[in-house]
């Protein structure tokens, strides 16, 4: 049997925690109040695009992030990957949905920004990607939500090095 054909089995036997569960409408519109906050933040003087991320955990804790630029290009990281490790740095492991808003310094988003691949591979580590949302920000009142499967399909997860 191939490692590929028992992660098939696994799935399918663990396969009742792959539904996704909307989330309500307060914890939707907290999530997105929380990342145009956080995108505030960001320190972004290179390409003056500044990114803000929510995640929510299992428990119902929300983590910010927010992107931080180098003048070492390749040392910058992104908003999604800052709210994720410092939430990992606090003891989360599990989550349920992200929210991100993005656009040019000072200037309100004029498209749905989207997570880089790293990102959605970072991830894709700790959630299930049929299940986790995530939540594309332009306004406070116009947002899309897709799963993480959508953005990466066919990924590979840590269950494939069982
Ligand atoms: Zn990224």
């Amino acid at each position: 049997m191939t490692q590929k054909t028992d992660h098939k089995a696994k799935a399918a036997a663990t396969g009742k925690t792959n539904k996704m569960r909307p989330l309500s409408n307060t914890v939707t519109r907290r999530l997105i109040r929380a990342a145009i906050d956080a995108r505030k933040a960001a320190y972004a003087p290179y390409s003056e695009y500044t990114v803000g991320a929510a995640l929510l955990s299992a428990d119902g804790t929300v983590i910010t992030g927010c992107n931080v630029e180098n003048a070492s290009y390749g040392a910058t990281c992104c908003a999604e990957r800052n709210a994720l490790f410092h939430a990992v740095a606090e003891g989360h492991r599990s989550f349920r949905a992200i929210a991100i808003a993005a656009g040019k310094s000072g200037e309100d988003a004029e498209e749905y920004a989207s997570p880089c691949g790293i990102c959605r591979q970072a991830l894709r580590e700790f959630t299930d990607p049929k299940a986790f949302q995530i939540i594309l920000v332009k306004t406070a009142d116009e947002y899309r939500t897709v799963t993480l499967e959508k953005l990466l399909p066919y990924s590979f997860g840590p269950e494939w090095l069982d």
